[in-house]
């Protein structure tokens, strides 16, 4: 077997079995960059130069009922997080606005907690509406929706709803205990019966293996989710993985590689994580990684990169920025 092998066996279309996943995996480090160069060559041949941006507003924080592990925003930790209700559909037009200036085409409205009322489906519907009257992409990662819900907001607009598995269904109730790792299954599910672009993915570096990654790449394909958020942990203070060491760059470059090859067609966005684990130094690595799309600007209660430097770098990779 070789990597050559493997990455034939992609381009054509064939399933990668147990036996090639482990191959990948145990590669040496000193194979990584032939391994990303592989990924980068399926990454060219389903999205050419284009590289989706997108970016996001933390438009409803804290106080989380949740008590995922790693999550500043959860009720259950002492963060210091910031917590407010859900903002005004004028501020998160204004923000979106400075987003699109930066050539940025998806704009994320992301309400912290699992469930919403009725006031707040409202204000989302005007806050997409609104995200929508720029032309952009209107996303929502508002928590658990069903198909009803998620219908009514289509007609405000929305094109992308987005809700992270995570990590795998195995290592789940290690991370979170207030609820079952169906309930977010069943999300995405109805995401992709309502007919939207359905953006789920997951945070690595929390203590998950090998499998578990690769039981979630695989959860995601089947599912049939086409845009996968590649989240790396920034360890906060004040939640149970404070103390966690962050990822190497090395491991990351392998987890995104992976799940180019184990997700060839879909999205791969770079999103949380990617100044904790590369600093603002090495972005021409991830750019060549198998990703194809970067969430710029700030995260949800963290700093991002500069988006200048980040447009500049992309520049200078040959890449342009995707229409949607
Ligand atoms: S990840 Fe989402 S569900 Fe979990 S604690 Fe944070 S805001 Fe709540």
């Amino acid at each position: 077997m070789s990597l050559k092998e493997l990455h034939r066996k992609v381009l054509e279309g064939r399933t990668l079995y147990d036996a090639d996943i482990r191959y990948i995996v145990h590669l040496p480090d000193d194979r990584l960059p032939e391994l990303l160069q592989y990924a980068h060559a399926i990454r060219m041949t389903h999205f050419n130069t284009t590289i989706g941006l997108c970016a996001i507003i933390n438009a409803k924080s804290g106080t989380c009922s949740e008590d995922c592990s790693f999550c500043a925003q959860s009720g259950h930790h002492n963060t210091h997080s910031p917590e407010y209700p859900l903002i005004s559909a004028d501020e998160i037009q204004t923000a979106a606005r400075r987003a699109q200036s930066h050539g940025v085409t998806r704009f994320g409205i992301v309400a912290s907690g699992k469930l919403v009322g009725d006031k707040d489906l409202h204000g989302f519907a005007q806050s997409i509406q609104k995200v929508a009257e720029l032309g952009m992409h209107p996303d929502l990662s508002p928590g658990t929706l069903d198909v009803g819900q998620l219908k009514t907001l289509e007609k405000a607009g929305l094109k992308g709803y987005h809700h992270n598995l995570e990590t795998s269904a195995s290592f789940f109730p290690r991370m979170c205990s207030t609820h079952a790792y169906e309930e977010d299954v069943a999300a995405v599910r109805s995401g992709i019966e309502a007919g939207l672009y359905v953006c789920s993915g997951g945070i690595f570096g929390i203590g998950e293996s090998w499998e578990d990654r690769i039981e979630l790449a695989l959860l995601l394909r089947e599912l049939g989710v086409q845009s996968i958020p590649i989240n790396f942990l920034h360890p906060i203070p004040g939640t149970p993985l404070e103390n966690r060491e962050v990822l190497t760059p090395a491991e990351a470059l392998k987890v995104v590689a992976l799940y180019r090859f184990l997700l060839p067609d879909r999205a791969l966005r770079i999103c949380g994580g990617r100044v904790t684990v590369f600093g603002n130094t090495r972005k021409h690595e991830l750019l060549a990684s198998g990703a194809n799309g970067l969430m710029v600007g700030d995260y949800l209660t963290t700093k991002g990169g500069c988006v200048a430097s980040d447009l500049d770098e992309i520049n200078k990779a040959g890449l342009t920025p995707a229409a949607g």
